[in-house]
């Protein structure tokens, strides 16, 4: 397995750009995970990737956009 260690420490606390709702990553081996586009929509998916850990995100809105929260 490949792992991308810019996965490992990215900040958890994510907004929508469009609803402004804000949402925490949930955890996954011991880091948030992150967001990814799949084939069923946007996903959660844990930094050692999709076989390891990915849950499709309840989202907000309709134009929900997650975008990294300052
Ligand atoms: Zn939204
Ligand atoms: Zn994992």
């Amino acid at each position: 397995m490949d792992l991308d260690p810019k996965y490992q420490n990215l900040p958890k606390e994510h907004i929508c750009e469009n609803c402004k709702t804000e949402m925490n990553a949930p955890m996954h081996c011991g880091h948030p995970m992150h967001v990814e586009i799949l084939e069923d929509g946007p996903n959660w998916v844990c930094w050692m990737g999709t076989s390891c850990g990915k849950k499709l995100i309840d989202t907000c809105c309709e134009n929900s956009l997650l975008i990294y929260r300052n």
